[in-house]
């Protein structure tokens, strides 16, 4: 598979940014609103925005049984903030009618950061993603407070306040960072995406 097409699920958040950084990274990438579009896609990231909404519209467009039964089949899932929330099995801080696709098995904190510092930025190493440490841009970020059986830590917050919290994980096919790799201009976090979108079974 040379160029596989990678989807962002078009509901809410930074769809555009995310289309610019997968194509800089060798995807053809593509809007999805539709069941039929996602049927067409071998990968698919879910942007940031807010969770909650994004948990609605999923319902309202008819989306959730299809990406349920693709994560099931195996399909490659990146999700960034609000996406990362939105593939955890566990939410604390969420809204009790938001809900998630249970893709990996993770307990994730809403705005976890906190009011004081709701944005900020961090050199974060990540495992498997050459070149030194991504500059990692986070917003009203969540953070992973548990992670299961089967989750590898791909990342961490090296030092402040926030130091060792985990902000990247993967579970097989799944892949998940509390930051926005698209803001930033650097493809390589989405290169080792659309590597495993590339080389999934
Ligand atoms: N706080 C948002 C949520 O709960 C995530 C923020 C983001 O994606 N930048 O969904």
């Amino acid at each position: 598979m040379a160029a596989p097409v990678i989807g962002v699920l078009a509901l809410q958040g930074d769809v555009r940014e995310h289309v610019t950084a997968l194509t800089a990274a060798g995807a053809q990438a593509r809007p999805v609103r539709r069941p039929a579009e996602l049927d067409a896609v071998d990968g698919l990231v879910i942007p940031g925005g807010e969770s909650t909404t994004i948990s609605k519209l999923v319902d309202i467009f008819e989306l959730r049984d299809p990406i349920d039964k693709r994560i099931a089949a195996g399909m490659p899932v990146y999700g960034s903030c609000a996406g990362m929330i939105m593939l955890a099995t566990e939410v604390l801080d969420g809204r009790p009618d938001q809900r998630g696709f249970d893709g990996i098995a993770m307990t994730v904190r809403r705005n976890a950061f906190g009011r004081q510092v709701d944005s900020f930025e961090a050199p974060v190493e990540i495992t498997g993603v050459p070149g030194g440490p991504l500059h990692a841009v986070f917003i009203r970020a969540p953070w992973v407070e548990r992670v299961g059986e089967g989750v590898e830590v791909l990342g961490t917050v090296a030092d402040g306040p926030a130091a060792g919290r985990i902000v990247a994980v993967r579970q097989h096919n799944l892949l998940a960072t509390s930051f926005h790799p698209e803001l930033t201009g650097d493809p390589r976090l989405h290169a080792y995406f659309v590597d495993l979108v590339r080389t999934a079974p």
